[in-house]
């Protein structure tokens, strides 16, 4: 399927690994334009020399925490105009409810839910302008499930939601697509980190923790980052206009649920 987005630009915010570098390597492939952001200097140039190279599409980087005003404001400057925004970055450390404290809050809440609504703010207005535009927000399937030990992930990504919920539907009359994407257990670093938790936890080995949360899921496996990529270039493309606030669970069936 032609996704109908070839020669578009794309920012994606944290993108030298996992879910990010996912996305941007599924856009690439799609002829999109990349702006690709992380902290570490070396994996994101890494990242971004081998999508050059695999997909001949022009690829910005700014080595930045987009966590910070310091941080976007370097990336916003970069990026210029883009047509299509996914917002990601890093997630809370896990922990117990009685651990986090209100800067513990702060901190969760600015990188997992002021940030993307800092940079749809930012970018949205110029896609509104030109009358075409995508949002994708890298969310957790514990917006619809809650994780107990990533309380602070459950909060700030839950406020996230509302917003994005709203606004969606404030700009879709105006061409543009805004949704949320839940990942279940994917294989990334991240899920390799939170396998370590669990294994400190229970005093098991780290590939006992991972086959114990693989069999919580459905599919029997965790998902790779092809897979959530391959659903993020479905939502910016030309044939997701009629897909407006929603939340894409990608989970194995790991959520338990109906509807
Ligand atoms: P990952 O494998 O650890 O990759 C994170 C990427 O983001 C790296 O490129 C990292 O590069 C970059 N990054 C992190 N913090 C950043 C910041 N402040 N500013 C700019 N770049 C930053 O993580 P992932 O598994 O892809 O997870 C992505 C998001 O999905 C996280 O919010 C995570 O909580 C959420 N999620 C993941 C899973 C899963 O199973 N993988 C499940 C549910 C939710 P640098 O470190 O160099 O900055």
């Amino acid at each position: 399927m032609d996704l109908g987005i070839a020669g578009k630009r794309a920012l994606v915010c944290a993108s030298s690994k996992g879910l990010g570098r996912g996305c941007a390597e599924a856009l690439a492939a799609e002829g999109v334009h990349l702006v690709m952001n992380a902290r570490g200097a070396e994996a994101l140039e890494a990242a971004a020399a081998e999508i050059r190279a695999a997909h001949g599409v022009e690829v910005i980087t700014v080595a930045a925490d987009i966590t910070t005003e310091q941080g976007r404001a370097a990336v916003l400057g970069a990026a210029g105009d883009v047509d299509i925004l996914v917002n990601n970055a890093g997630g809370p450390p896990p922990g117990m409810w009685t651990d986090w404290e209100r800067e513990d809050f702060i901190k969760a809440l600015d990188a997992n839910m002021l940030t993307p609504i800092a940079l749809i703010k930012a970018l949205v207005p110029g896609m509104i302008e030109r009358g075409w535009g995508r949002v994708v927000n890298i969310t957790s399937q514990s917006v619809k499930s809650p994780i107990a030990v990533l309380g602070l992930s459950n909060s700030a990504r839950a406020g996230l939601t509302g917003y994005v919920a709203g606004t969606a539907r404030q700009v879709a009359g105006k061409g543009v697509v805004m949704n949320n994407l839940l990942p279940g257990i994917h294989d990334t670093d991240r899920a390799t980190a939170l396998d370590g938790g669990v294994s400190k936890a229970q005093g098991i080995t780290v590939e006992e923790a991972r086959k114990q949360r693989e069999a919580t899921i459905p599919a029997g496996r965790y998902g790779t980052a092809a897979e959530f990529g391959a659903a993020c270039a479905f939502l910016c493309s030309q044939h997701a206009g009629f897909i407006i606030g929603q939340n894409v669970l990608l989970d194995g069936g790991a959520v338990n649920s109906t509807l």
